[in-house]
């Protein structure tokens, strides 16, 4: 049997918790029907896992009894997706696949061709948006540590922080020399603690921004002969990543979570 996962930030061991979301009670009650003596897996998104069991069961209220914390051991380096705002709707998209492949930080920015104007209201509640999705995926999928959506930054701020990484990469279809497989196939293994990607909106990155983003230490690579639309391309590289760091295709120690 699938055991459901239920996202709560800040839970403690040994204590009772009775509110719950109205989507995940039906859920427990409704679909899946548990029932008192059943349990449920709890996470609290920055990396433990906890053995809930119900104790209580009735029309509208559940109540669980916290059990045993398991923190949760996830040994890849952290990989920060920073993704220019693409056109209306691809951002839930992009947020939410990201998210299935094991990425850390998503920053969201403008850059010279980004067409979305986001400021204000509408900003902080795309961002929720975007940081609601984020929780909903990591529950679906198994992840221990639910992915930070930031504000959406400034091209500048957003290369200021990436850049930090141990290894930031700038994917830009016109550096024609250095593509993503040259990277990880040199002799000199790059140093592969932190992982910064960065993906331009549909029309591409200017040069003075690839120019900027290479003065503050980045590395510009391609995918290949082929011009992958931004979906496309932040899916494509995130797989390879997660596949050269070993997050993909080695074999689960969980086997508690379907
Ligand atoms: N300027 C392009 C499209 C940009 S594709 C045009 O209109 O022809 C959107 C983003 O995806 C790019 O900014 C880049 O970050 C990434 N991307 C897509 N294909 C790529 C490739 N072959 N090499 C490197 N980056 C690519």
């Amino acid at each position: 049997m699938s055991v459901q996962r239920v996202y709560r930030p800040a839970l403690r061991p040994g204590t009772t918790m009775t509110e719950l979301d109205r989507e995940d009670f039906h859920y427990l009650k409704h679909v899946l029907r548990l029932k008192v003596g059943d349990t449920v897996i709890l996470f609290d998104g920055v990396g433990n896992e906890y053995e809930a069991v119900i104790d209580d069961f009735g029309a509208s209220r559940v109540r669980l009894e916290i059990r045993e914390e398991r923190p949760v051991d996830d040994p890849a380096p952290p990989v920060i997706l920073a993704q220019a705002l693409p056109k209306e709707g691809k951002m839930d998209f992009i947020v939410q696949k990201a998210t299935e492949l094991g990425v850390r930080t998503i920053i969201p920015f403008t850059s010279s061709r980004t067409i979305p104007r986001l400021t204000g209201e509408k900003a902080a509640a795309r961002v929720k948006r975007w940081r609601k999705i984020a929780a909903e995926a990591s529950k679906q999928c198994g992840n221990a540590i639910v992915p930070e959506v930031s504000e959406i930054r400034t091209f500048e701020a957003m290369i200021d922080e990436g850049a930090r990484a141990s290894l930031p990469l700038f994917f830009w279809e016109e550096e024609h020399h250095r593509g993503i497989r040259d990277i990880f196939s040199t002799p000199f293994r790059p140093d592969l603690s932190e992982i910064s990607i960065v993906v331009g909106p549909e029309g591409g990155f200017s040069r003075d921004e690839a120019t900027a983003a290479r003065n503050r230490g980045f590395m510009t690579a391609h995918l290949g002969r082929r011009i992958l639309r931004v979906e496309t391309a932040a899916l494509v590289i995130l797989s390879i990543i997660q596949y050269e760091i070993g997050s993909i295709g080695t074999s689960p120690e969980r086997n508690d979570v379907q």
